[in-house]
């Protein structure tokens, strides 16, 4: 076995996406010390579980046994039953995935949605990092959020907290309502506008044509207008959706994540429109892009222990 790369307990994050599981190491002080990723096995429960199992046997290979281990789900752990809710990844759904991990591992076990753990990461060193309340936002496939308080999740009485996806959209114009059909049974939600698949969507409704997002965003640099039209009704009804946020719980920073994070005119054209929603003279929340990207599930998850 090769010597251990710090002094201090070893946590292990690990990312459980709907593509790919992702696997690190965190030292003492958050920095990385090895990672490793496999394709998430397709709709197998009982396979999703061992690879888990052999990406930590791989890592501690490195750092030595008997890390702690943390994991990011899609979905949450239900308080009342202990089984996956709410989770994209349907074969997780209904499962008791913590009595299971915990005893193919031995050892506790540490779970948190994915967006919380995204947040998580981002109020422990990053973006978020010495504001007291952070609320993390995905903007990628879905639409997720979380919420932490002095450096913890809140995660809620029904393990909900911060899930504003699936709100309607507020102060719809014409044209929004009743809005698009949801996965979840509603239409309009905040998340059928919002995420990637809802920006592409949208800009289909208007134009007829179907083009991925980051295409509309490269024709609206090249002076498309309608392109530039679509990103122009997303910043709008983002604006409307924090601002509504905003209202309830307030925050010191938002700090954005997913793919649509990348989109730069967020930072600038949201906080200029949200004002005309937020209950306030003036609103000094600030908006800011992720420090981790896309380690920042991984990261949040080994973060859910305490050093
Ligand atoms: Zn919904």
């Amino acid at each position: 076995m090769s010597e251990p790369t710090t002094v201090g307990p070893i946590r292990i994050g690990i990312d459980l996406g709907g593509s790919k599981i992702e696997a690190a190491a965190l030292s003492r002080d958050g920095v990385i010390l090895v990672r490793h990723r496999v394709p998430t096995p397709r709709d197998d429960y009982w396979r999703t579980l061992t690879a888990i199992a052999g990406l930590i046997e791989q890592v501690e290979t490195r750092t030595g046994p008997a890390a702690s281990v943390g994991v990011g789900i899609p979905g949450t752990l239900s308080p009342a039953t202990g089984l996956v809710k709410n989770a994209n990844s349907v074969c997780l759904i209904g499962r008791p995935l913590a009595d299971d991990l915990q005893r193919l591992l031995d050892r506790p076990v540490r779970f948190e949605n994915d967006a919380n753990c995204f947040a998580l990461s981002e109020a422990r060193d990053g973006a978020g990092q010495g504001y007291r309340l952070v609320f993390g936002v995905i903007l990628g496939t879905g639409t997720g959020g979380g919420i932490v308080v002095d450096g913890h999740v809140w995660g809620g009485r029904n393990a909900i907290g911060g899930e504003w996806g699936h709100n309607p959209l507020p102060w719809p114009c014409p044209g929004e309502h009743p809005g698009p059909r949801c996965y979840c049974g509603k239409t309009g939600c905040i998340e059928t506008f919002l995420s990637g698949p809802g920006l592409a969507e949208d800009h289909k409704r208007v134009t007829g044509q179907r083009v991925a997002p980051a295409r509309i965003v490269a024709s609206a640099a090249a002076g498309d207008a309608a392109a530039e039209a679509t990103l122009a009704r997303y910043d709008d009804r983002l604006a409307r959706a924090l601002a509504s946020l905003i209202n309830v719980l307030d925050p010191d920073v938002i700090v954005l994540g997913g793919g649509l994070s990348n989109l730069d005119r967020l930072y600038e054209a949201v906080p200029r429109l949200w004002g005309a929603y937020v209950f306030s003279d003036q609103v000094v929340t600030t908006l800011v892009p992720p420090a981790h990207g896309d380690s920042s599930g991984v990261r949040g998850a080994a973060w859910l222990w305490e050093a």
